[in-house]
């Protein structure tokens, strides 16, 4: 399970201790009145389909799931709207340009090791750039949504991708 990194106050910079704080266990300042409220983390997802219906995947380099093909993905910066993250995170890992379309999905993500996450998956359409991975992938491919590779990371395959076959694109 993630575990908070800080052990500071970010107001005083004494030690935070573990409170009983309105109504659940939470790291409280041993000096000042501050409650650090811990909350998930944002992150986004771009589905980008192309006009042959084919869907952008990439093939991750990190862990988790290192080696599974995964959408297009990642950690919201904190002055970013969740459709720039996206358009950012699919340029950085394919080097495709899209236009973001409807919101697809809102799925809240536990992972081991990691802080969990709210995952935005939005619809997207390529609009051009060069199909070419980035420093995290592997590889970058499109792939047919009836034949979409064995190997899907994350909830990727039943979750979204499956769902987005059965409801016709
Ligand atoms: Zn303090």
């Amino acid at each position: 399970m993630w575990h908070r990194l800080s052990h500071h106050c970010p107001l005083c910079g004494a030690l935070l201790v573990r409170a009983h704080v309105e109504g659940r266990d939470r790291a409280r300042c041993s000096s000042c009145t501050f409650v650090l409220f811990e909350n998930p983390a944002s992150a986004a997802a771009g589905v980008v389909i192309d006009e042959r219906r084919r869907v952008l995947l990439v093939r991750r380099a990190i862990e988790p799931f290192r080696g599974s093909w995964a959408l297009p993905a990642g950690y919201q910066e904190i002055d970013e709207d969740p459709r720039a993250t996206v358009v950012r995170e699919i340029r950085e890992e394919s080097g495709i340009e899209v236009e973001v379309g409807e919101l697809f999905d809102l799925l809240f993500v536990l992972a081991e090791a990691r802080k969990p996450a709210n995952l935005a998956v939005y619809l997207c359409r390529p609009r051009g750039g060069i199909l070419k991975p980035g420093h995290d992938a592997l590889e970058a491919a499109w792939f047919d949504l009836t034949r979409l590779p064995e190997d899907l990371g994350f909830d990727n395959g039943p979750r979204i991708l499956h769902r987005l076959r059965e409801r016709g694109g």
